[in-house]
């Protein structure tokens, strides 16, 4: 019988042949890190609801759903409308529009903390954005991250985001700002109160409010809290990079499922509807350094794409479609589903594997052997595993399993995203069980 690998290149001809124009255009290869595969990653030529197509045919089950941006799934019908009739309209007028003011007011609506708005055209322009506020607020050089916390690529939040954490030496980041950053364990409220205490150059604490790398390492409310109460106390601005949370975990972000107010919050994805698009959000006394102010130091802050009309169109409908809870509520439910029947499926074939996650997220984590999470009902997963071991959970992965287990679930028709993935409204129950008996088929063809 063929290899694996053989079948999926049998299965995938025209992504194959694709990718060989490509690997001569692009590094690896491929345009965003993520979507590399080897030997090599699919073509999709359209996508709806829960599912994506190949360029070669088959219809797959997507647990990408636009890097987290499409909570709505693929193509919600009053999002493609109201992009159409934008469109139409113009796509930039290079001035002020009333897009961007009813955009900004369901955000606002949404996420109370708000008070002021800068948009964006991105996730890494919106924390670049958000810390060098924070910088000139406080008058602070350095601020404080957690290991294994993503927040874009820019060369600030590099250092500390992937094992191994205390490296801060990143190939083409400068020392010195890599410096900057001060990287320490999550969970420890101590830490970061000493921390505080010992560099009087640490302005902002930076983090994401579920945990790092959506959830890998799951955070919960207390800590939130505990922050909440260590910034205020130190006077330092408190981020919550909210760019996957914000709109997914509740209309109101992680900040409002947990009702814990930061100074500052990063947006992006849900945010503009599928379409490029962030903000910073926050004190109007933080965003008042955008201001032009006589005699006072200001931040420049230009942007081509900043507020783009089709992003707003986009971002208006979505956040109108998502504001009534509906939505969250569904995806919540459809990963809760998976989370528990994937453990079922794995108590059942007796593998030493779990699946974990809060909210609209699903973690796996192969080769486990600690406690069992219980089936569970609500949102928030009390179970933690690894006692939140950071090295056990984000720790180095084996590539060669993560690869043959994409291979083998997209050969049954899911698109799942290395040892997680997030679900979106449109995942039904019966594209659950779809997914746990394509995994429980993908499982037979590991090495
Ligand atoms: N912050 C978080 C928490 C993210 O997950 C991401 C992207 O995945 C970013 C920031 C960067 O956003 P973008 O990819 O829009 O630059």
């Amino acid at each position: 019988p063929a290899t694996l690998s053989e079948r999926f290149a049998a299965a995938f001809p025209r992504s194959r042949a694709l990718f060989a124009q490509a690997a001569r255009l692009f590094p690896n290869g491929v345009t965003h890190e993520t979507r590399r595969l080897d030997p090599f990653p699919i073509y999709v030529s359209h996508a709806r609801g829960p599912y994506k197509w190949a360029v070669d045919g088959q219809r797959l089950i997507d647990y990408f759903v636009g890097h987290g941006a499409h909570l709505l799934g693929h193509c919600p019908e009053p999002i493609v409308r109201a992009v159409q009739e934008q469109m139409a309209r113009g796509t930039h007028p290079g001035a002020c529009h009333e897009l961007e003011i009813a955009w900004a007011q369901w955000v606002q609506k949404l996420i109370p903390s708000a008070e002021r708005l800068r948009f964006t055209s991105s996730g890494t322009e919106a924390t670049l954005l958000a810390l060098r506020l924070a910088r000139l607020h406080t008058g602070k050089a350095k601020f404080l991250r957690f290991q294994g916390h993503f927040h874009g690529w820019h060369d600030l939040v590099t250092p500390g985001a992937d094992p191994p954490y205390e490296d801060l030496s990143v190939p083409g980041v400068p020392e010195a700002i890599a410096q900057l950053a001060v990287v320490v364990p999550p969970h420890d409220l101590n830490r970061v109160e000493d921390t505080l205490r010992r560099d009087e150059d640490i302005g902002a604490v930076i983090l994401e409010p579920t945990g790092g790398h959506w959830g890998t390492v799951p955070i919960r409310g207390e800590f939130l809290r505990g922050l909440r109460e260590i910034c205020t106390r130190w006077q330092r601005v408190l981020i919550f990079d909210e760019v996957i949370t914000g709109f997914r975990v509740s209309p109101g972000g992680a900040q409002g499922y947990y009702q814990v107010q930061p100074d500052l919050t990063t947006l992006a994805k849900i945010l503009a509807g599928g379409l490029p698009g962030g903000c910073v959000a926050g004190r109007a006394d933080i965003l008042a350094w955008l201001e032009h102010r006589p005699g006072k130091k200001r931040i420049r802050h230009p942007g081509t794409y900043n507020a783009n009309p089709l992003s707003a169109a986009a971002g208006i409908t979505a956040l109108q479609l998502i504001a009534d809870g509906t939505p969250c509520q569904r995806a919540n439910a459809a990963a809760r589903r998976l989370r528990n029947r994937l453990n079922q499926l794995f108590a059942a074939r007796q593998i030493p594997w779990i699946a974990y996650g809060d909210f609209s997220m699903v973690k796996i984590l192969p080769h486990y052997h600690g406690p069992r999470p219980p089936e569970h009902h609500g949102d928030c997963d009390a179970f933690i595993p690894c006692q939140g071991d950071v090295q056990a959970l984000d720790g180095p992965k084996d590539p060669r399993l993560i690869s043959a287990l994409r291979q083998a679930m997209l050969l049954h028709g899911v698109d799942w995203w290395g040892l997680g993935g997030m679900t979106s409204c449109q995942h039904s129950d019966e594209v659950i069980d779809a997914t746990v008996e394509a995994f429980n088929r993908a499982l037979d063809e590991l090495p």
